[in-house]
Order: structure tokens, then C-alpha cells, then sequence
């Protein structure tokens, strides 16, 4: 295992390259080729500093203990609506379900704990899962409205800590993030081969209902 302890944005396009060139092996049935894609990146651990508050609750998604009044269907919502992009740093995100997908298919590889336990996980959940937040931390009666709501990394949501996400500079979305989809369109397929190759961290159910959520049918 190889301890990472800071992250930036080429590590950031790191871990998107490497589970894209995965991706697409996995479309095409190709076990092996997906392995070598994810190559690059395995056997990391994150060892970094920025971590949940509320690491030793209950072993529900770290990200439903931030925001209560955010739910699933309306996180989908946000994250596609902005095109599954970072609105803080301008970086690819992949959803957190997608890299779960992936650690099921190789949960020594990239390794996953639900909550995000410190020295446990692979550093692509810190570096490429977004989550929805407030653009304004309170809202004159609108926090159950995906308007208030912005795409933004674990990491960069973390790194911008108490500032609103209107102070922060805008960014220009870089050439090769436009036509990025969260690498959703090959969830199924990646579900499916870690049906039969892998090793799940969550109920049956967890899958089924974020097919639902982003509006995907099962392979
Ligand atoms: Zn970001």
C-alpha cells in the first residue's frame, strides 16, 4: 500500500484517466484490460489530513451526515445538471456509487470504507467524488431547492471550509472535461462484472437505487 498524504489536481487527473482507460475496458468484457488500466493508481491509501467530522458515526454515507436535508434523487440531480464537473476547482468528479462500483470490482486494488475511515480508502473518494452543497449556508427557505445546491469535490469542499461558494473564483472548465459523464455510462457494466468477479461493500439494494437515481437501467 502506498500512504498519499496531499492531493492536487494531476492527481486528480490521475485517478480520472486511470478509471476511464478501466472503463472502457470494462464496456468492451475485458477483466484484464481493466486491471491494467487501474495500474497507475492502486494500492493507494489516503493518509492526508482532511477528514469527515463525524468519522465514528453511523455506517451511513459520510456525505447524507453533512447535509440531512439533501437527498439522493436531488444529489443526482445536481451533479448532472452541472455536467459532473467540480464547480470549485473545474475538475472531472465521478459519483461516489461509480467509485464504490469500482472498489466492489477490486476491493484490494481500491479500497473502500464506508465511513471513509481514515487510512482505509483509496484517495480517488477524496479526490473525484463530489458532493451537493449549499452555495449559501442559509438559505431564506430554500435548502430542499437544487438551486441552492453545487457539485463540488470531497476535497475542494473540505478546502473551501467556511467561505460561501459565490466568493470563490469562477472557473473555466478545462477542454477535456467538457462531454464527461461521471464515467455513469459505464456503471452497469462495471456493477455487473463486480457481480460475478468482486466483492461488495453494500447491501444489493445500493446500486439499484442509484441506477434509479441517475436514471440508468441495469446490465
Ligand atoms: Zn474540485
Amino acid at each position: 500500500m502506498t500512504a498519499i498524504l496531499t492531493l492536487d489536481l494531476e492527481d486528480l487527473d490521475r485517478y480520472a484517466d486511470a478509471l476511464r482507460a478501466a472503463a472502457g475496458a470494462i464496456v468492451s468484457g475485458d477483466l484484464e484490460g481493466a486491471r491494467s488500466g487501474i495500474e497507475p493508481i492502486t494500492f493507494e491509501r489516503w493518509e492526508g489530513r482532511l477528514r469527515y467530522a463525524a468519522e465514528a458515526g453511523p455506517a451511513t454515507d459520510p456525505a447524507e451526515r453533512r447535509s440531512r436535508d439533501v437527498t439522493d434523487p436531488m444529489r443526482a440531480q445536481v451533479f448532472l445538471r452541472d455536467e459532473m464537473t467540480c464547480t470549485y476547482c473545474g475538475g472531472r468528479c465521478v459519483p461516489r456509487n461509480v467509485l464504490v462500483a469500482f472498489s466492489d470490482l477490486f476491493p484490494d486494488e481500491l479500497p473502500y470504507h464506508p465511513n471513509y475511515r481514515h487510512g482505509a480508502i483509496h484517495p480517488m473518494y477524496w479526490a473525484l467524488a463530489p458532493e451537493a452543497d449549499h452555495k449559501f449556508a442559509h438559505a431564506r427557505g430554500g435548502t430542499g431547492d437544487i438551486a441552492n445546491l453545487t457539485t463540488l469535490h470531497t476535497m475542494c469542499n473540505a478546502r473551501k471550509s467556511d467561505a460561501l461558494v459565490t466568493d470563490l473564483p469562477a472557473v473555466d472548465r478545462p477542454e477535456h472535461v467538457i462531454g464527461w459523464d461521471g464515467l455513469l455510462a459505464a456503471y452497469p457494466r462495471i456493477i455487473a462484472m463486480g457481480d460475478s468477479h468482486g466483492r461488495r461493500h453494500s447491501a444489493a439494494s445500493y446500486h439499484d437505487r442509484w441506477l434509479r437515481h441517475f436514471s440508468r437501467k441495469p446490465e
